[in-house]
């Protein structure tokens, strides 16, 4: 082992020893958020040393008079270890702080049109993800990804999705791959899905996919994302394809653990 090892290893260690989440917060956050538990026992025990380190790394900030509680914090930390259990924090490197706030927020956009004239209009969002952070979330909207929810709802993965998006610098529904080729699989596969949905949302008929998945492969892979983890078999189901593609990018099958 080199030395740059060693020292990772030993602050690690000193992380998990000073960071650990107490058995009860840990427990209630499981039986909140009924799809963490679904995988084998080596995996929870993962996604709980992933979470402790997660909370070293990352500063949660609230806002619009929230009063954050570490509940809150563990919450929003153990759902965005799901996706890089197998990958590593490293994947969220990009930025430090997440700011909550009690429910949704509305905000101002500006744009200008090529005759120059500026357009605003309002829009309402659960969460944002941007380029360098902070990561905003709706706390109500979070809570939604827990029992009681409506299947496949997760703001929090949603977002953190946006975040490996966007690690290549562009949010085009296309993160990182090790080689050309399996950049253009990941493509293909997306944009086949895609193609499929907006044809079904277009002759009015039900959808597995939030109809949100239409506006282009950005949003796409994030919102069929939030169903591989939570909803797993429903993808596996609706989007064969897209299932296999996300098995093998994120090395997991949680199908196989879900009722
Ligand atoms: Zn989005």
């Amino acid at each position: 082992m080199g030395l740059l090892d060693w020292w990772r290893q030993r602050r690690r260690a000193q992380v998990l020893q000073r960071r650990a989440i107490p058995d009860d917060l840990w427990l209630d956050t499981l039986r909140s958020y009924p799809f963490l538990r679904h995988r084998p026992l080596e995996d929870l025990l993962a996604l709980r040393a992933l979470t402790a380190l997660f909370l070293d790394r990352k500063e949660f900030s609230a806002a619009g008079g929230l009063q954050l509680t570490d509940a809150m914090a563990v919450a929003i930390a153990a759902q965005a270890c799901v996706p890089v259990l197998h990958l590593g924090l490293d994947w969220y490197d990009g930025f430090v702080g997440i700011v909550l706030h009690p429910a949704e927020v509305c905000v101002e956009r500006q744009w200008t049109d090529e005759h120059g004239v500026v357009h605003q209009h309002q829009e309402i969002l659960a969460g944002e993800a941007m380029p360098g952070g902070p990561l905003m979330l709706s706390w109500q909207d979070v809570t939604l990804g827990g029992a009681g929810g409506p299947d496949g709802y997760n703001v929090v993965i949603h977002e953190f999705m946006h975040v490996v998006d966007m690690l290549d610098g562009q949010a085009d529904g296309l993160p990182p791959q090790p080689d050309a080729a399996a950049a253009r699989h990941w493509i293909g596969v997306l944009e086949t899905a895609h193609a499929g949905l907006c044809e079904a949302v277009e002759r009015n008929e039900p959808t597995f996919l939030d109809p949100y998945a239409t506006h282009g492969l950005e949003e796409f892979f994030p919102v069929a994302a939030e169903t591989f983890f939570t909803a797993p078999r429903g993808l596996k189901q609706a989007h064969p394809e897209v299932y296999a593609l996300f098995a093998g990018y994120f090395r997991q099958d949680p199908a196989r653990h879900m009722r």
